[in-house]
């Protein structure tokens, strides 16, 4: 971390709620404003004249004059060993994990790849504007450390975990019930307490994991209850009945989660697309997280995310991107198809809870929210610079904006992308382009 404070100058907008819960009083957005970062945090926001008024002497002044200044993007489902599969031809779920990512994981097996693709996963995430992602790594404990490695380095608030499967996937990625444990175990000792690191237990699915395996995994969640737990639930029709028949006992594919001990606050469970009402009122009891990953859910044709479904039974939800099933690092790419998704379901999104979600929204259902998420003194400095003119057609676009933020926002979300990013501050430090 540098020593030099340095003042980012722009439209600051940050979020203390959800807007479809609190309508305008959940956000602030200070149309001359600055954020005063030192050592990593945040020192102060406000009105650039007070913020300006007293900057340290030898301030840095990064001047994002008409950029939005807004908190890091929070990506809260993305697999870094599939970023060179990202965007392979056809084929639904089950097919495209046998075709594409179960051959492309085998790689994971060499330290030197798992370091050069951790390097690139973290640059593109940068210059997405992303800075907290919760990462799937590979069934290799030596991914993990990669991966952890690349992040800490970089000063970069991350949560990953080694994939767990023993059963229905090539020999090379498979470990066993005792040696998932055993491997994440001594994964978590290591990582945990540094940096800005979190460790998620990471079963892929209930597919690939025999019974034994979850249940490893539902020890591992009891026995660290600072870790997170990471799996996917009800994405693909073929994926649910596959499942029914490996676990006839239980009563839903959520059930097979819930037996194990996997349900709970720190649990997302990417996709939950397809759900019986006793599947979403778990999801709601327990209080797990949704991860809606809408590039995904319409790349392999897999469904359509029901946001007001679980919205009205109390579940929490995040918003994801899913790489490399996903086809965008962006979370502007993936909020503008989320937006879609939801039209198809007769369901709307308003800009302002698009943005909430990828800041405020998902460090909540990150339970990181007292660090991350948003523009506060005491909050640390993962932020971005956004300019809603980056592109011909964007500024062609704000033309018809007449200084409304709202619809600026709107267009921003719909036509932005990695382009839109002006900068990316990382723990205050400038890292796009650093790569
Ligand atoms: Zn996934």
């Amino acid at each position: 971390m540098s020593a030099a404070a340095r003042i980012l100058r722009g439209r600051i907008l940050s979020f203390t709620d959800d807007p479809a819960v609190s309508g305008s009083r959940a956000y602030s957005l200070i149309e001359d404003g600055a954020v005063l970062v030192a050592a990593g945090m945040i020192e102060a926001v406000g009105e650039a004249r007070d913020i300006l008024s007293r900057a340290p002497r030898g301030a840095l002044i990064d001047d994002h004059l008409g950029s939005f200044i807004m908190p890091g993007l929070i990506d809260a489902h993305v697999h870094y060993p599939q970023t060179q599969v990202i965007g392979s031809y056809g084929k639904q779920l089950l097919d495209w994990l046998r075709n594409y990512t179960f051959v492309e994981e085998q790689k994971f097996a060499d330290p030197a790849h798992c370091a050069r693709v951790a390097a690139f996963f973290l640059e593109e995430l940068f210059r997405s504007g992303t800075t907290t992602a919760m990462v799937y790594c590979t069934v290799h404990p030596g991914s993990v450390d990669a991966f952890f490695a690349a992040a800490e380095e970089r000063g970069a608030r991350m949560i990953a975990g080694k994939v767990m499967m023993d059963r229905d996937a090539p020999e090379a990625l498979m470990d066993t019930a005792e040696r998932g444990y055993d491997e994440s175990k001594a994964l978590i000792e290591r990582w945990r307490g540094r940096g800005r690191l979190g460790y998620a237990i990471t079963p892929r699915f209930a597919v690939t994991s025999t019974p034994a395996q979850l249940e490893a995994a539902g020890a591992l969640a009891r026995e660290f209850p600072e870790c997170y737990v990471q799996t996917h639930a009800n994405e693909n029709k073929a994926e649910i009945a596959r499942v029914a028949a490996l676990y006839p006992e239980a009563e839903s594919y959520v059930d097979v989660y819930a037996r194990a001990g996997l349900l709970g606050r720190r649990s997302v469970l990417g996709h939950c697309i397809h759900l019986q009402d006793s599947e979403v009122a778990a999801l709601a009891a327990s209080g797990a997280v949704a991860a809606f990953c809408p590039t995904s859910n319409l790349f392999l044709g897999s469904g359509l995310f029901d946001q007001a479904r679980l919205t009205q039974a109390g579940v929490r939800i995040a918003l994801a991107t899913d790489v490399g099933g996903g086809t965008s690092y962006s979370m502007l790419r993936t909020a503008a198809e989320g937006y879609k998704v939801l039209q198809l379901n007769g369901q709307s999104w308003p800009a302002l809870e698009a943005f909430y979600r990828m800041t405020l929204g998902n460090a909540r259902a990150l339970s990181l929210d007292d660090r991350i998420g948003s523009i506060e003194a005491g909050k640390e400095a993962d932020l971005i610079a956004l300019d809603p003119r980056a592109t011909p057609s964007l500024a062609h676009r704000m033309e018809m904006a007449r200084d409304n933020p709202e619809v600026e926002l709107f267009a921003l979300l719909t036509l932005g992308d990695d382009r839109a990013v002006r900068q990316t501050y990382v723990a205050g430090e400038p890292r796009k382009g650093k790569g």
